[in-house]
C-alpha cells in the first residue's frame, strides 16, 4: 500500500514538474473541458440523429455538426466541398422477385423455388442452358485441380450440402474470389443443405464497375436431389436474375487542417481520426431501438473536435500540419477510411502518423474500471507509442499495453486502413469490452467526461509533439506483423 502511494506521488510530482516545463499542457487543458466533450457527445448520440447509420439523414446531420465545429476552431477546409470529402456510393438491393433457376437433365426439368435461393451480391444475369461443372465444396484439392478450360463460361456448382458444419465452407469461401478469377465461370452456384445466413439484403457499394463473378446460393431440395442423381455431362442450367435496385448515395468524410508553421514541414501531416457513424435503428416493437453510439464512437468524434479546438487556440503552431478527420462507414467495415486510403486528400508519403480514437468515454470496461489509462493497439508496432507514453508521463495518464488484445484489435478500427497505406497508425481506447457495446444502451450519460478530458489532453499533447518534431515516426521492423506496413510505406515513398 505504502509503495503504491509512493509510486503514485512520484508520478504526480513528475506530472507537476512537466506541467511547469511544458506550457502546452496547461494551455491545452484550460480549453479542453469535460463539459465541451459532453456537449458534443450528447448531441451526436441524441435520439434525433437516429444512431447515425451509413447512409442516413442522422449521419448527414452529424457531418454538418462536425464541419460547424471545425469552422468554429478555424481549421482550413480540406475536402472537395468545404470540409466534406464527397464519396459516391450506391445502395444496392437485389431484386429477388422474378429470380429463376432451372436445371435440365436427361428427360427431367426442375425449377428451384424462388424462396430457396439467395444472392451473395447484387447483379443481373440471364443465362440459358449453360453446361455445368460440379465439385464438392469442402474438397479444396478438387477445386484447385479444376482448369479454366473445364470451367470457363459454365456454371460452377460447389456442393456443400453434405457439410452440416458451416465452418467447412470457410476456407473455400475465402478463396472464392481468387478461384472465380482463375476459372472464369459465368456463375457460381453454392449448394447448401439449409437456408443461407449470409444472403444479401442491401449493401453499399462504391460507384465503380464491378467485374466479380456472380454467386447464387441455392438450398432448394428438388434441385439438390436432381443434381445428386446426375453426372455433370448431361445437365444444363438456366438462370434469370432481374437487375438490382440501385440508389445513389453521397457520403462524407469530414476533414479540417490546422496548418503548420514550418515552411519545409507544413506540407507534412499528422492525423487525428475517429468514425462518426454507428449502427442506426434496428429491430421493431416495444423498447429502445436506437443505437446511439455514445462511446462508439461519439467519444472519439467529440475528442477529434475538442482536440482541434484546443490545439488551434495555442499561441504557437507546430511545425507540421495536423489534419482532423471524421470517417463515415466504420461499422460497415472501415468503408470511409478505406475510401480515404484509396483517395487520400494529403499525399500518403507525407502523412507521418495517425492517432485514431475509439471508445474513449466509458471507464466501466473490460470487466473492471480503467480510470487514468489508455490502451494502444499495435502497442509495439511503431515509435508513436513512445511519444504517447512520454505525454502520459507528463500528464499523469498511463499508456498501457493489453497483452491479449493490442494486436488483435489493431485491425478492428480505421487505423488499419491508414496502416495498409503505410502510415504508422494506431487506435487509442480506454477499453475494449463495455456493457452496452453495440447495444441501444450506449448512451451519453454513461460516459466519464473528466477522464475523457484527461485522455484527450494526453492525445493532444502527443500529436502536438509529433507534429512539432523533426523526426518522422517509424514502424518497428523488429515486429513481424509490421512487415507489410513497412513495405507499403516504402512503396508510397517510392523506395
Ligand atoms: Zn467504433
Amino acid at each position: 500500500m505504502t509503495k503504491v502511494l509512493a509510486t503514485a506521488s512520484v508520478a504526480l510530482m513528475a506530472a507537476l514538474a512537466a506541467a511547469q516545463t511544458d506550457p502546452a499542457i496547461q494551455q491545452i487543458s484550460s480549453r479542453l473541458t469535460p463539459n465541451d466533450l459532453k456537449a458534443d457527445v450528447s448531441f451526436l448520440a441524441s435520439d434525433l440523429l437516429q444512431g447515425r447509420a451509413t447512409p442516413s439523414p442522422g449521419l448527414d446531420i452529424a457531418a454538418e455538426y462536425i464541419a460547424a465545429q471545425f469552422r468554429r476552431a478555424g481549421l482550413e477546409p480540406a475536402g472537395d466541398d468545404g470540409y466534406f470529402q464527397t464519396a459516391l456510393y450506391a445502395n444496392v438491393t437485389p431484386n429477388l422477385e422474378g429470380l429463376e433457376l432451372t436445371l435440365e437433365t436427361a428427360g427431367n426439368t426442375v425449377r428451384a423455388h424462388p424462396e430457396s435461393m439467395a444472392l451473395q451480391q447484387a447483379f443481373a444475369a440471364d443465362f440459358s442452358r449453360l453446361p455445368m461443372v460440379k465439385a464438392t465444396g469442402s474438397d479444396a484439392a478438387a477445386i484447385a485441380a479444376l482448369t479454366p478450360e473445364q470451367v470457363r463460361g459454365k456454371v460452377l456448382v460447389l456442393d456443400f450440402s453434405q457439410d452440416a458444419n458451416p465452418r467447412a465452407m470457410m476456407p473455400v469461401m475465402r478463396q472464392l474470389p481468387a478461384t472465380a478469377a482463375r476459372l472464369q465461370p459465368a456463375l457460381v452456384a453454392l449448394l447448401r443443405a439449409g437456408a443461407s445466413p449470409s444472403a444479401m439484403t442491401a449493401r453499399l457499394r462504391e460507384m465503380s464497375p464491378s467485374s466479380s463473378t456472380p454467386v447464387l446460393i441455392v438450398w432448394d431440395d428438388a434441385i439438390r436431389a436432381a443434381l445428386a442423381a446426375t453426372g455433370t455431362t448431361d445437365a444444363a442450367i438456366s438462370v434469370h436474375i432481374p437487375p438490382p435496385t440501385v440508389v445513389p448515395v453521397k457520403l462524407h468524410n469530414v476533414i479540417g487542417v490546422l496548418r503548420g508553421s514550418d515552411p519545409a514541414l507544413r506540407d507534412t501531416y499528422a492525423l487525428v481520426t475517429a468514425h462518426y457513424d454507428h449502427l442506426g435503428v434496428r429491430g421493431a416493437g416495444d423498447g429502445d431501438h436506437i443505437y446511439n453510439g455514445a462511446n462508439d464512437d461519439g467519444s472519439g468524434t467529440a475528442s477529434v473536435i475538442e482536440i482541434a479546438q484546443a490545439l488551434a487556440a495555442l499561441p504557437a503552431r507546430p511545425k507540421r500540419s495536423i489534419a482532423f478527420i471524421a470517417f463515415f462507414g466504420e461499422e460497415l467495415g472501415l468503408v470511409g477510411s478505406r475510401y480515404y486510403g484509396a483517395h487520400p486528400v494529403f499525399p500518403l508519403a507525407k502523412t507521418v502518423a495517425d492517432l485514431n480514437l475509439e471508445q474513449l468515454g466509458r471507464t466501466d470496461v473490460d470487466g473492471g474500471s480503467s480510470v487514468g489509462l489508455v490502451n494502444v493497439t499495435g502497442y509495439d508496432f511503431s515509435t508513436i507509442t513512445g511519444t504517447l507514453r512520454q505525454a502520459g508521463q507528463d500528464t499523469g495518464l498511463q499508456v498501457v499495453k493489453n497483452a491479449q488484445l493490442n494486436v488483435r484489435y489493431f485491425a478492428q478500427s480505421d487505423n488499419q486502413a491508414l496502416a495498409d497505406a503505410g502510415v504508422p497508425a494506431h487506435t487509442l481506447s480506454v477499453g475494449y469490452a463495455f456493457p452496452d457495446y453495440h447495444q441501444p444502451g450506449d448512451e451519453w450519460p454513461k460516459l466519464d467526461y473528466d477522464n475523457l478530458a484527461k485522455v484527450d489532453l494526453t492525445v493532444a499533447l502527443a500529436v502536438f509533439r509529433l507534429a512539432n518534431s523533426l523526426e518522422t515516426p517509424q514502424w518497428n521492423a523488429d515486429i513481424p506483423d509490421t512487415g507489410r506496413y513497412i513495405k507499403a510505406r516504402q512503396d508510397s515513398l517510392g523506395k
